[in-house]
């Protein structure tokens, strides 16, 4: 079907795997536009029924209980971006030559002759936070700009809408990169390389792979960071625009061609004239909110993007200070008896937890959960000398525990044995108690919340109640 915009929909039979937050718009745009659609979905409970009912009444046939078959016809798939790669129905559409369009490929088909270019974000971790410090820098050079995609914001709503747009910061995740084969963005930053996910994608290769997507086509910067060879590998091997160049982001001094800080601040080697003499003060690290190391790499990123499209220095310098993070991202919850209580529900795998116990000196860590298949030795090992004391709630503590034992014997550990609700103000009560003045007690779990709580939101609430009755004992 090529790569380009497709405008006439008319009688296209378009089959759209699995019902959902991108499903169902995805069904109705297409319909709207002329395509005969076929929805197909696993499931068949009360709510796909009651979704199914309504998406019939628009003249859309539902096909419930069944993703697996590739209805006769099809000409086109488009898939919610979550399901796997190695489902039957796309074996069956490769195996007919048919093409399968993600959430994200459909909306930058779909995108207006004039639409607005994308500054695109991936990684395994940081995602938002950048594309929100990039679309806070955006916003203070005067550029009418929204975060969106991964984010929670729909591509397809954004490019359809009536909003005008001067330039989008885009969150990609590697599942909606897999299915956007002609996305082509303006510049793209891939932030880092952890394993997660690879139950889907099948290996690290290919999950990297799928990451690595983000840098085709680029017209203006390949954004990597120079302390992740694995990014900048992912450069190397992508085929871009001609002039399109590689800029790397450090937290060290900056070489030729790349943004980094030199004593406390953030400076741009990369889009200054002559550069191999100059830099550019961008911005101080106490500008950068928390300026804890992994959120100063995401600052330089975001830097990185908003310079490749021209933004002037002063612009990111404002748009950083005015950048708030969201809830449960090292979130300073209380000062109690001179000591921080830091809210990191959302470092729910080992990568992001490292990043956040980097962050401080002297930490009570609260971790624990669903492990999801990791392993903890290397972020113990790498955070032991930091640790006053370790409290280990959840599912998957014990695989905390070992790792604990293995590398850093002399931590004392309290193991809550527990996974109710309850558990955490204990938990918080234990750190309290290992802690002594200016410690940091720091959730962080490297794990996933579902055993204990709906989410990380309320895992982050439940600590931050816990810190607050702490508070009124004291
Ligand atoms: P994502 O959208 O990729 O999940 P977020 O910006 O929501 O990323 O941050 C998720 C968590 O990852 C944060 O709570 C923090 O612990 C950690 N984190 C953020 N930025 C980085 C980074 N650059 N490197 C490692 N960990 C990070």
């Amino acid at each position: 079907m090529g790569s380009g915009q497709v405008t006439d929909w008319q009688g296209m039979h378009v089959t759209v795997a699995g019902l959902g937050v991108s499903g169902i718009p995805a069904a109705k745009v297409l319909h709207a536009r002329g395509a005969v659609v076929t929805v197909v979905n696993d499931g068949d409970d009360a709510r796909a029924r009651e979704q199914a009912a309504e998406l019939e009444a628009l003249g859309i046939t539902v096909r419930l209980g069944d993703g697996a078959t590739l209805p006769k016809g099809t000409e086109l798939v488009v898939t919610t971006p979550g399901w796997k790669p190695d489902k039957p129905l796309f074996e069956a559409a490769r195996a007919a030559g048919v093409d399968i369009w993600g959430d994200v490929e459909l909306a930058w088909r779909l995108r207006g002759p004039d639409a607005a270019p994308w500054l695109a974000v991936t990684g395994t971790n940081g995602k938002t936070t950048t594309v929100q410090m990039l679309a806070s820098i955006l916003t203070a050079a005067g550029l009418r700009t929204a975060a969106v995609g991964n984010i929670g914001v729909s591509l397809l709503d954004v490019v359809l809408g009536e909003q005008q747009y001067d330039v989008l910061a885009v969150e990609l995740s590697s599942y909606q990169l897999h299915w956007a084969p002609s996305l082509r963005a303006h510049s793209a930053a891939v932030l880092n390389l952890a394993p997660d996910h690879l139950d889907w994608h099948g290996s690290m290769e290919a999950y990297a792979a799928d990451k690595g997507r983000i840098y085709e086509g680029n017209r203006v910067a390949c954004v990597y960071n120079a302390a992740d060879k694995a990014t900048e590998d992912l450069v190397r091997e992508a085929d871009v625009e001609e002039g399109c160049r590689a800029i790397g982001f450090t937290l060290g001094t900056p070489g030729p061609s790349q943004l980094g800080v030199v004593d406390g601040i953030l400076v741009d080697r990369a889009f200054v004239e002559n550069r191999q003499q100059n830099a550019q003060e961008l911005a101080e690290v106490s500008d950068v909110n928390p300026p804890a190391p992994h959120n100063i790499a995401n600052a330089l990123a975001a830097a990185a993007l908003a310079r490749a499209f021209g933004v002037p220095a002063a612009a990111v310098r404002e748009g950083l200070r005015n950048f708030r993070p969201d809830a449960h991202r090292i979130a300073h919850v209380a000062d109690v008896d001179a000591v921080a209580y830091v809210d990191d529900s959302k470092a729910t795998n080992t990568h992001a937890a490292q990043a956040s116990l980097a962050a401080y000196e002297s930490i009570v860590w609260i971790a624990g959960g669903l492990a999801k298949g990791a392993t903890f030795d290397e972020l113990v090992a790498k955070s032991a000398e930091r640790l006053r004391g370790v409290v280990l709630i959840g599912q998957d503590r014990a695989l905390i525990r070992e790792a604990l034992a293995r590398h850093a014997p002399q931590v004392p550990v309290v193991d809550l044995d527990r996974t109710d609700t309850g558990a955490m103000l204990a938990a918080v009560q234990e750190a309290q108690r290992l802690a002594v003045t200016g410690d940091t007690v720091l959730l962080a779990p490297a794990c996933a919340s579902m055993d204990m709580f709906a989410n990380y939101n309320k895992r982050g609430d439940a600590f931050a109640q816990a810190v607050g009755e702490l508070g009124a004992g004291a």
